[in-house]
């Protein structure tokens, strides 16, 4: 394979290609280079190894080796600047991030990268978070509980009524933010786990409508368009979390004269799922920032709404489990718009 990439651009420079192969096995990465059609024809020691490309049975066409689903539309991307992460197909503990590169006309290099060392981390990372999760559910559950008692005590003297109260309210916010946590890791942990039934989107927005309008501080309206049928693949609880979250915020982040429009359309692109307020709006510098965990605007209006910061990280996982993405429109004063762009083979006909 070697000598092919010699007699195709380094003929007049023999020691360059030595000089390069020497260079590149230094390198922690693995190199590969793919001809027009994908067939490998030179490669580093890393990718050597990381793709077992010594073995005599070695396939020479690059997409033999990831069945990754994402596989496909990267390879045919130009974009050098995208990268996707693959399972090593010789160790299924090693993980790699792999980038392309467009080479002269129709060729490309791979660039192969170990990411185990992250992966690993971000694993023990989020696992310890999870479990530290699990352990305070127990111990709150019952502060919760005597909590709940001692507020329902009449022979509790006056003066510790407040602080009671004030007790109850944070174990509450507590209970909120645990929860949120244990979803947000459920969603992180089981991301290729999904249920793929079918969901009448219509019917979840139709619920969250209703409990919207029998609170005891309502909305002024609650519009829901719906000219065809909604009904898509995916995981019921995932997307019930998506819109749940979104009309919470809508209606958090309005008042009593809250306004809200949920929408449905389809088009060529997939179907689009549009929750729109006419609350506070966000400035434009948040709008990127605002599915990070704990990102709030404003910390102290989003605490006493009873917000926990997380759900909208909650909808972005949720929404990623579905390959779908979410934009966000908003304008101080005037209201902020939700958009859930759901991909096209997700959309039942
Ligand atoms: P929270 O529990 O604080 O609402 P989220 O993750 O749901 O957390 O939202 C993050 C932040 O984004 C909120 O604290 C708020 O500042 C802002 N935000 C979300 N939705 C809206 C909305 N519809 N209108 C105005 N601001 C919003």
């Amino acid at each position: 394979m070697f000598s092919r990439i010699k007699s195709l651009f380094f003929s007049n420079k023999p020691n360059l290609i030595q000089e390069i192969e020497t260079v590149t096995n230094l390198s922690k990465d693995g190199f590969l280079l793919l001809d027009k059609n994908n067939q490998i024809s030179w490669y580093n020691q890393n990718a050597s190894e990381w793709l077992d490309l010594e073995n005599k049975y070695a396939r020479k066409n690059i997409r033999s080796y990831f069945s990754n689903q994402n596989f496909s539309a990267f390879i045919e991307d130009t974009d050098s600047e995208k990268t996707i992460e693959v399972i090593a197909p010789s160790d299924k503990e090693k993980f790699l991030s792999l980038q392309l590169i467009p080479f002269r006309d129709d060729e490309k290099f791979m660039v192969l990268r170990d990411i185990s060392k992250p992966i690993k981390l971000e694993t023990i990372r989020t696992d310890f978070a999870a479990n530290a999760s699990h352990e305070l559910r127990s111990p709150l559950t019952v502060i919760a509980g005597y909590i709940e008692m001692m507020l329902h005590d009449d022979s509790m003297p006056d003066n510790w009524k407040e602080p009671i109260k004030e007790l109850g309210k944070q174990s509450e916010r507590m209970k909120s933010v645990l929860s949120d946590l244990l979803v947000l890791f459920q969603l992180e942990s089981e991301a290729n786990q999904i249920d793929e039934e079918i969901i009448d989107i219509e019917l979840i927005v139709n619920s969250s409508k209703n409990a919207a309008m029998k609170r005891s501080n309502p909305p002024k309206s609650f519009k829901v368009d719906f000219p065809r049928p909604a009904l898509i693949k995916g995981d019921e609880f995932r997307i019930q979390s998506v819109i749940n979250n979104i009309v919470e915020n809508a209606l958090r982040y309005s008042d009593q004269k809250g306004e809200i429009e949920v929408s449905w359309n389809v088009d060529v692109n997939g179907g689009h799922l549009s929750i729109k307020d006419n609350g506070i709006g966000m400035e434009e510098k948040h709008l990127k920032r605002i599915t990070e965990r704990f990102y709030r605007i404003d910390k102290g209006r989003s605490r006493d709404m009873g917000g926990t910061g997380l759900g909208l990280a909650i909808v972005k996982y949720a929404l990623q489990n579905h390959n779908a993405t979410l934009e966000i429109k908003s304008t101080i004063g005037v209201g902020s718009e939700f958009i859930c762009h759901f991909p096209t083979d997700r959309i039942k006909k």
